[in-house]
């Protein structure tokens, strides 16, 4: 094995057992765990006061406990992640802090501090529109109560320092997985299909120093990202939507003959964007970079923000075709999706969509969906 062949694989078993990471580094590092489930999380805050932010990614056991506390209409990322910690299998954690987004994580916010019985609890209730000067300032002011949250939950000083400090980590982290998806996007074949997925799912979970070092010798092993597309013969695919925890479904788009080589996912690209002014206030630093990452549905910068963005990149990645992902009772991506299916229509590419259940259709289904789809482009 390569040193690039190693480290994604070292990926990789993070992201098929992050629970299993968490134990051993919480055991080798004495560090506090913070789970959070969504991007809008100011993991830059969390990292400054000394945590390791782990991101929650919902359950692959049945759900029935959760049943009792939340309607079988929510989302399954917040019905499976409150089964694990109503099951004990969160016990790494030490806490959560949840950004309101949609109504889903917002109420389970409450059922969380109710019944999951963490220690740490903090809500972070930003505002659903991120570009105006009013929306600014109260920004600011959340990002601030939740510096002072975990000052005081924590019993520690976040120093602008270690804000700094955090900031300049992130960069780099957000700059490395930018250019990994670059890489990929340029060049299919050098690396599995699914190690882009690996990478961000170890990403979001594992520590971040650890995590830096790890992808600067990712980046310097697999070389620097080619001007020109090359040419595979095959599809190039995006994804779009909201949460995608299913693996597989990189393999079976690759059996499909397509790769995918781009996507606008909240646990893919969108995580990575957006730089963070290293200069000026920290807190006023961070707040601004929420208004310039890719949006989320849950968030607002402008009718059009989000189709902008995906009319862009169809153009600018050569996309041939495009699959939402819209994960069951993600009201947000749901509302969203008329309007961004139009837009893709008129740029003349075409798209499917898939619906993902908490139990994903057999594989032979999607194959033959995904094959039927990509023999059409
Ligand atoms: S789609 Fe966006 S707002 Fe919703 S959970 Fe994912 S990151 Fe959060
Ligand atoms: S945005 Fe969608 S996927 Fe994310 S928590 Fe809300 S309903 Fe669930």
């Amino acid at each position: 094995m390569n040193r690039h062949e190693k480290i994604l694989a070292k990926f990789q078993a993070i992201a098929d057992n992050p629970y299993a990471y968490a134990r051993l580094v919480k055991e080798q590092t004495g560090k506090k765990l913070l789970g959070f489930f969504c991007s809008y999380a100011p993991e830059e805050l969390m990292q400054a006061a000394g945590v390791i932010p782990f991101r929650l990614f919902g359950t692959s056991q049945d759900i029935e406990l959760a049943e009792s506390h939340l309607q079988s209409y929510c989302c399954s990322l917040v019905r499976g992640g409150l089964e694990d910690a109503l099951r004990g299998r969160l016990d790494f954690l030490d806490g959560t802090v949840f950004p309101h987004t949609c109504d889903s994580i917002q109420r389970l916010s409450d059922i969380w501090r109710l019944n999951a019985g963490f220690d740490i609890h903090i809500d972070a209730v930003m505002p659903v529109k991120l570009n105006t000067p009013s929306a600014r300032k109260y920004m600011i002011d959340v990002l601030g109560g939740v510096k002072a949250d975990l000052e005081s939950a924590l019993a520690v000083t976040i120093t602008d320092d270690d804000l700094a400090e955090s900031i300049r980590l992130y960069n780099n982290i957000r700059s490395s997985l930018s250019s990994l998806y670059d890489l990929r996007s340029m060049n299919p074949d050098i690396l599995d299909h699914s190690a882009v997925y690996h990478t961000m799912k170890a990403a979001m979970v594992m520590d971040r120093n650890e995590l830096a070092l790890d992808l600067e010798h990712l980046m310097d092993s697999l070389g620097s990202v080619k001007t020109e597309i090359k040419e595979s013969g095959r599809k190039r695919i995006m994804l779009s939507g909201g949460i995608c925890n299913l693996p597989d479904i990189y393999a079976i788009i690759d059996e499909a003959g397509g790769d995918v080589v781009w996507d606008d996912l909240c646990t893919g690209l969108r995580y990575a964007t957006g730089r963070i002014e290293e200069s000026g206030d920290p807190i006023e630093a961070i707040a601004s970079r929420y208004s310039s990452r890719m949006i989320c549905p849950a968030k607002h910068l402008s009718t059009t923000a989000r189709g902008d963005y995906l009319f862009t990149e169809v153009h600018r990645k050569r996309i041939d075709g495009v699959i939402f992902l819209l994960l069951k009772f993600c009201d947000p991506h749901a509302f969203d999706y008329p309007n961004l299916k139009d837009l893709v229509d008129r740029a003349n590419v075409a798209s499917m969509l898939l619906e993902i259940e908490e139990q994903p259709a057999p594989r032979e289904q999607l194959r033959t969906r995904f094959e039927t789809f990509i023999e059409m482009l």
